[in-house]
């Protein structure tokens, strides 16, 4: 992806980022912003690089279209038990939309008045727009791993064997759009063997003809498919000192390694795919495409169009 924003310097956009304030619900007593309002709520919060892609993004719209310079995208701190009547007052604010993360994508999918069919599927929002009665849910995640497998790996979700690490959320997702897609095979290993047969449950209606199977990720089988893609959806090398989430070397031959996350870049799961010359990505370009369908469900502005911006200021937020 060629990033095209040009107006600020990745220092200048550093330091805007690091300034980029974090909001806590009483700044809803006296919202006062002009102009459409949008935000993320998280908790934590803090480490969020939300504002800075939307923010890039808004500003080179307003390039060829005025109208965007009084957009503003904000974050804002809002534990988990304040969020059902938080969601109220951001409506009743005038907010145009927001996005959820951790934790609040599986508590906001029942406070939503309307919800998008995919969505509906995986039990989960991340992206709401502002309707007269209440919020529509969306969740663009999934939208965001199959562009960004095709972006940096070169390969499609559809017709690809995939193995699957996870059962929490955004395995869920995951795995929704894997088999939306039309996948080969979806292969889901997890630490905790009660929430993989969960995760498998829930998923075997959906799957039509699609072979899915679950597996011990201590213990892979032999006869997994090879030249697998490897998708890693669990928090298993969001620190440095995790183990990887599986044993690379035990698998068949895998043609690629996707890992969810993206701080720190190289997670022992892809440091091992480093070792064994398999290809390998992390989250980030995920996490940029989510973000880029969200504002093309807020503002009409295609996917495509704003993803290079935000990826030049996820890019520079991340250093
Ligand atoms: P959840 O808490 O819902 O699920 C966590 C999953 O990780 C569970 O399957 C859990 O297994 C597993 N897990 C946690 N620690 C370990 C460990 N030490 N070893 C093995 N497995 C472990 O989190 P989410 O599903 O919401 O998020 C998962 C990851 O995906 C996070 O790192 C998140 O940052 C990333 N993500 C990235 C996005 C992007 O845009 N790039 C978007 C969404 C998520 P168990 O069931 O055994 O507890």
């Amino acid at each position: 992806m060629r990033a095209t924003l040009s107006v600020d310097s990745i220092e200048n956009l550093k330091s805007k980022i690091e300034n980029s304030e974090v909001l806590t619900l009483d700044a809803l007593d006296t919202w006062a912003h002009a102009g459409p309002s949008l935000a993320v709520l998280g908790h934590p919060i803090k480490h969020s690089i939300s504002p800075a892609m939307h923010n890039a993004a808004l500003a080179e719209l307003s390039r060829n279209e005025r109208d965007y310079s009084a957009w503003r995208y904000f974050r804002f701190d809002v534990p988990p038990a304040d969020l059902p009547a938080a969601l109220d007052r951001f409506h009743a604010a005038g907010f145009h939309g927001l996005n959820l993360t951790v934790p609040h994508k599986v508590i906001a999918f029942s406070h939503v008045t309307q919800i998008d069919p995919d969505a509906l599927r995986i039990g989960a929002v991340n992206t709401l727009l502002r309707k007269s009665d209440g919020w529509r849910g969306y969740n663009t995640d999934g939208y965001g791993l199959a562009a960004a497998i095709r972006e940096t790996l070169g390969h499609e979700l559809a017709g690809s064997h995939i193995i699957l690490l996870g059962a929490g959320g955004a395995a869920r997702g995951a795995a929704v759009e894997c088999i939306q897609r039309g996948c080969a095979s979806l292969s889901i290993a997890n630490r905790t063997h009660e929430n993989l047969d969960a995760l498998l449950s829930s998923l075997a209606p959906l799957a039509g003809g699609i072979p899915l199977r679950g597996f011990d990720p201590a213990r892979p089988p032999a006869n997994l498919p090879s030249g697998a893609l490897v998708i890693n959806a669990t928090s298993a090398g969001l620190r440095l000192t995790d183990p990887a989430p599986v044993e690379l070397s035990a698998l068949p031959r895998t043609s690629a390694v996707f890992d969810m996350i993206y701080n720190p870049p190289l997670t022992p799961l892809l440091q091992a795919a480093t070792v064994l010359g398999i290809p390998r990505a992390n989250g980030l370009a995920m996490l940029v495409h989510q973000g880029a369908k969200s504002l093309e469900i807020w503002s009409g502005a295609p996917a495509i169009q704003t993803a290079p911006a935000m990826a030049f200021a996820a890019h520079a937020a991340l250093g």
